[in-house]
């Protein structure tokens, strides 16, 4: 049997335009496919009932749907789920969905690994392992049991969503756009932890909000436990977001995690009052959550709301994100699937 060329979930109205005019079929036929796969439940081509016999021939020969569902879930005691989802060529990653009152936040990868080395973090430990294409990062949305609660995505889960930005544009496009889920942007964040050229395209092509990974207002500090500040200065970085123009409904907010005895003197309250000067933004502290391997140290309670008050103090607005899915190895900076890989 010939061998199925690709995937049709993850695919945009415009790739689709061009796939049905290859295929030699009329070019509506690219809306109704959008309709059927991003507005309504069907898994297989042939459900696609308003397609002529003859396109879901053509299509059935090239192309699998490529929606899979979870192959594992654990349930932390607070609530918070991490689903196993399996990605191309056997990897697999992680996805958390942290409901909390009228909140349900799905935190998803984009990648399997990462290659970035950052010194706190757990998926760092795991290495690089490929990309995930956008009908991946869609899938950890669309097959999700929860999918009708969640109110917002964040992505935040495993890998550098700017080190694969194609992917992550495309899958962005489809969640916002009419054809496709039709989210609003104001309910999506990426995060990242600076690549500069990829912060410029994403603010100038996207409306989706930006979060990005700060954790210390000193360069020397910062190069040690994020290698990225080699290549992209905190100083670049902050240049970047200062000149484009944001909107009153566009928010940047900078993720700090705290470790104990680092990052969190008066004089990294000084520093971030005046390097985050004249920026609309809000600071998301995260404790720290100790990985195996690294020698940096979870801070006390009292030393996260005691620098909340004096970020506070300098007119920065503050909040303290509260840890999620410890006790699953969901929480920030937890996610891995070494264990998980084939060996
Ligand atoms: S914090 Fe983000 S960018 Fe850094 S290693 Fe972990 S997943 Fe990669």
């Amino acid at each position: 049997m010939e061998e199925k060329q690709g995937v049709l979930f993850g695919k945009t109205l415009r790739q689709l335009e061009s796939e049905v005019f290859e295929l030699g079929l009329p070019r509506y036929t690219a809306t109704q496919i959008t309709d059927w796969l991003y507005k309504k439940d069907v898994t297989s081509i042939d459900e696609m009932s308003n397609l002529s016999k003859e396109a879901r021939e053509k299509l059935s020969e090239r192309y699998e749907m490529g929606l899979s569902e979870p192959v594992k879930v654990q349930v932390s005691v607070d609530g918070t789920k991490k689903y196993l989802y399996r990605a191309h060529n056997g990897k697999f990653i992680e996805t958390a969905y942290i409901p909390e009152r009228d909140r349900h936040t799905l935190c998803v990868s984009s990648q399997v690994g990462c290659k970035m080395g950052c010194l706190f973090c757990f998926t760092a430990k795991q290495g690089f392992q490929g990309n995930l294409n956008a009908g991946e990062i869609l899938n950890q949305i669309w097959s999700l049991p929860e999918r009708q609660l969640i109110t917002n995505i964040v992505y935040m889960g495993m890998g550098e969503p700017f080190d694969n930005m194609e992917a992550v544009m495309q899958s962005l496009e489809i969640l916002t756009a009419e054809y496709g889920l039709a989210i609003s942007p104001r309910r999506i964040t990426v995060s990242t932890i600076g690549i500069i050229p990829a912060i410029k395209t994403f603010l100038e092509l996207s409306s989706c909000h930006l979060a990005v990974s700060l954790h210390s207002p000193f360069e020397e500090e910062r190069r040690r436990i994020m290698p990225i500040e080699h290549v992209y200065s905190l100083t670049q970085v902050l240049e970047a977001i200062r000149s484009f123009p944001l909107g009153k409904q566009r928010r940047i907010s900078f993720e700090y995690i705290v470790f104990k005895d680092l990052n969190h003197s008066p004089r990294h309250v000084k520093e971030l009052a005046r390097i985050l000067n004249g920026i609309r933004c809000r600071i998301n502290l995260l404790r720290f959550h100790p990985v195996p391997g690294t020698p940096l140290k979870a801070p006390d309670e009292k030393t996260l709301q005691e620098f909340k008050t004096a970020l506070e103090k300098k007119g920065l607005t503050t909040t303290i994100r509260k840890s999620r899915g410890q006790d699953i190895y969901a929480a920030c900076g937890l996610l891995s699937t070494k264990e998980q890989q084939p060996r």
